[in-house]
């Protein structure tokens, strides 16, 4: 029977075992390896054959904490090869990786509320928490059950909650900008009651939720209004009227990092309007270092000229919808889920961000012609490069050019 560690009631599970990694480190780079990207990346992230030319973002696809999850996800499965194995929600954003561990029969719960079938997960069942971390009372519940417990909430999650709960103790408010209904920023704000659940917080998304906080807080207003604004993104018993005395800000660990900045600005400069200085006021910057460097490598790719971006990735996942964001500025852009988005010849299958919704459009002329063109990839933190293997295959062979031309090239 497997060690536990920790509170005994919760079980939690040590499966990171050297005989058991070395089997997994085999089965994952199995399943999501890809010896083209790797190729392509030792080679300085292009690769050029008859004028068609396929460039790589310096950073993309999997960063360590998915890396990890993954891992003591296939881990677990060989540890407990006989247990029931629930996962809450999903490991990370990406469907083929979900897929691929519910066909090893991890079967996932639902995230969004504690749901009956928690209370039928038993004893000897196995519960893996996602990259992304757990509300208090989801891990409450299944610790209550006596389940084991395999946590893969990534280490610069547990930072921003840290920084909530520092928060709470210095009696501030948590403005977390983030995604209200997104599992880490659920996750977060469930630490921002704080341990007695006496915390606040309040989620903003956008420049826009910010400039309507910081109006009351400058002004104060109608507490209707803040509430219809700010609904499914305020703590229990949150009053305007005494709860934006003291904030604090922190964020998704996947947010736009110049958005971030700027909202840390606009609150601060909205409690020194009031208060004439900034005793009431913190922030701290919990963007992961991960989403930094895929930020900062799509900047550096954007610098060159290319005809398109496929930017490939789950469409529910946070850090790679910004990706989008910021190169749809510069040029076409378009984000697809896997190479499967090429598959028609006259136009590609993408999710529209702000239709939120997955469209087709016509392909970009210069894909098409005859003349050179220029592709981008580049991939959120989620991507494993198997995926990303088969959209560089499918570009080059829209452009005329085999597959095994591409493994020789
Ligand atoms: S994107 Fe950042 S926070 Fe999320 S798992 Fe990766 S390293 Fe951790």
């Amino acid at each position: 029977m497997p060690q536990s560690t920790g509170n005994p009631k919760r079980k939690r599970v040590n499966v990171r075992r050297p005989e058991v990694m070395e089997k997994v480190t085999a089965e994952v780079e199995e399943h999501y390896r890809s010896s083209i990207v790797e190729k392509i990346r030792n080679a300085g992230g292009e690769l050029t054959i008859d004028g068609t030319t396929l460039r790589l973002a310096q950073q993309f696809g999997f960063c360590y904490g998915v890396e990890r999850a993954i891992d003591l996800a296939y881990a677990a499965r060989r540890v407990f090869p006989e247990q029931r194995i629930f996962l809450i929600g999903e490991i990370i954003h990406n469907p083929e990786v979900n897929k691929q561990l519910a066909d090893m029969g991890i079967v996932s719960l639902p995230w969004q509320e504690l749901s009956e079938d928690y209370d039928r997960l038993e004893a000897e069942d196995v519960v893996i928490v996602p990259a992304f971390g757990a509300p208090t009372h989801f891990m409450e519940k299944i610790a209550d059950q006596g389940c084991y417990v395999v946590d893969t909430t990534c280490g610069d999650v547990m930072k921003v909650w840290r920084r909530v709960k520092t928060y709470v103790k210095e009696g501030m408010t948590s403005i977390i900008h983030g995604k209200a209904g997104h599992e880490e920023t659920q996750a977060t704000a469930s630490r921002a009651l704080g341990e007695d659940g006496s915390g606040h917080y309040v989620v903003v998304l956008t420049l826009d939720d910010t400039d309507f906080l910081c109006r009351y807080i400058r002004e104060g207003g109608d507490r209707d209004n803040f509430y219809a604004r700010f609904e499914g993104a305020l703590s229990p018993g949150f009053d305007p009227d005494h709860h934006l005395q003291r904030v604090g800000v922190a964020n998704q660990t996947t947010m736009l990092k110049s958005e971030t900045e700027e909202i840390q600005r606009r609150v601060r400069q909205a409690v020194i309007d009031r208060d004439t200085e900034e005793k009431n006021f913190k922030f701290f910057d919990t963007i992961c270092g991960a989403t930094q460097e895929r930020q900062d490598a799509l900047f550096e790719m954007l610098r060159k000229p290319m005809d398109l971006l496929l930017v490939v990735g789950g469409y529910n996942s946070s850090n790679t919808s910004h990706l989008v964001e910021i190169a749809e500025q510069e040029l076409p852009t378009f984000f697809i889920r896997n190479a499967k988005c090429l598959e028609d010849l006259e136009q590609l299958v993408h999710f529209d961000l702000h239709r939120k919704a997955e469209v087709k459009s016509r392909y970009p002329a210069a894909l098409l012609g005859d003349g050179p063109a220029t592709v981008g990839i580049t991939a959120g933190a989620s991507c494993p490069s198997n995926l990303i293997e088969s959209t560089i295959l499918r570009v080059f062979e829209m452009r005329g050019i085999s597959p095994e031309r591409v493994r020789e090239a």
